[in-house]
């Protein structure tokens, strides 16, 4: 079936990816068309992009329940109830100051843990080597070992955000989404003296430099004190920010494989996220959305909602740059 006569257009408006039909008409619903993340341009062409979304559909490494595997599929679907223009309570629309491209999902044969992690070392920095920045969806936790590898060959160990239940920093020879952390540290790919860990409420022997705020300390001293200790470790180092989606309450985010009671608020990271613009983040993920132990879609719509707020506070932190440069 050749030329149909239909066009991808980016549409200038909202960025949007529309479809002209062969009957001329580009009106999307939020329920039809091809879902990329938040309606992005489907490519892998890098020239003038600030951000690539990308997926890793893999959850071979995970500890309970699998599933993260449709992780990145469902927070692209659930992006779709989002808005592409203005976010409330930015007041601006993010992707008239950022360019933001869905690449679509790291390619691996099923069930080759090596090389998924080869390929999505591979994936990752030919992003970091065009001077982009990654976010990754999604899948369990050990592919983030992936991009911090990716990031720290341009930049050195990186100072790393991680909100979780857990610390992942169990020690094994092994990768796995419990043990990413260990790695990571003992490959120098993070510094563990200005990395933080926040929203942790299972128990570890373990003592090491890194800043842990367990799940009481958040409890009593709110998103404030987590932004202050957040950006006392990490000043102005080049950060990579990791959301596992349980370090939110199950009754929020039920849609996880190892789900831990008494967890944070969805606001507790969403003001967090809001007043975030004096960090460098080079890299993000929203990861461990297993929809399957979803309801109703809420926990594909809060990591996708974080992905957002993410994307709005690098659109501002853009904008307060630019600013700042054009007064000199
Ligand atoms: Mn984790
Ligand atoms: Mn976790």
């Amino acid at each position: 079936m050749k030329n149909m006569n239909e066009k991808l257009l980016p549409m200038e408006a909202k960025g949007e990816v529309q479809t002209e039909s062969v009957i001329k008409s580009s009106v999307e619903m939020p329920y039809s068309g091809i879902r990329t993340f938040l309606r992005r341009r489907h490519t892998h062409d890098l020239t003038g992009v600030d951000y690539a979304i990308f997926g890793v559909p893999f959850d071979l490494a995970t500890s309970g329940r699998p599933g993260a595997r449709f992780g990145p599929s469902a927070l692209r679907e659930a992006s779709t109830h989002l808005s592409c223009g203005k976010v409330w309570p930015w007041n601006i629309a993010p992707f008239k100051s950022i360019e933001a491209v869905d690449l679509g999902d790291v390619p691996f044969q099923r069930g080759q843990t090596n090389e998924m992690m080869k390929n999505t070392i591979q994936f990752s920095q030919s992003i970091v080597d065009a001077d982009v920045s990654t976010i990754m969806l999604g899948g369990d936790h050990c592919i983030t070992y992936n991009t911090l590898k990716a990031h720290a060959s341009k930049h050195g160990p990186l100072a790393l955000i991680q909100f979780d239940a857990h610390r992942d920093i169990l020690e094994s020879d092994y990768l796995d989404h419990g043990t990413f952390v260990h790695h990571a540290i003992k490959e120098e790919l993070i510094d563990p003296e200005h990395s933080i860990q926040i929203g942790i409420r299972t128990h570890y022997e373990k003592n090491d430099s890194m800043q842990v705020l367990y799940r009481d300390w958040f409890h009593e001293n709110g998103w404030q004190g987590a932004l202050s200790k957040i950006k006392e470790t990490v000043g102005n180092r080049k950060a990579y920010l990791s959301i596992d989606i349980d370090s939110i309450d199950p009754a929020f985010a039920p849609g996880t494989g190892t789900p831990v009671v008494d967890g944070l608020h969805p606001n507790d990271i969403i003001s967090i996220l809001r007043n975030s613009m004096d960090l460098e983040i080079v890299g993000m993920d929203l990861v461990e959305v297993a929809p399957a132990y979803d309801n109703a879609e809420i926990t594909a719509l809060l990591g996708a909602t974080l992905v957002q707020e993410f994307l709005c506070s690098r659109a501002v932190r853009k904008n307060n740059i630019a600013k700042k440069s054009t007064k000199k």
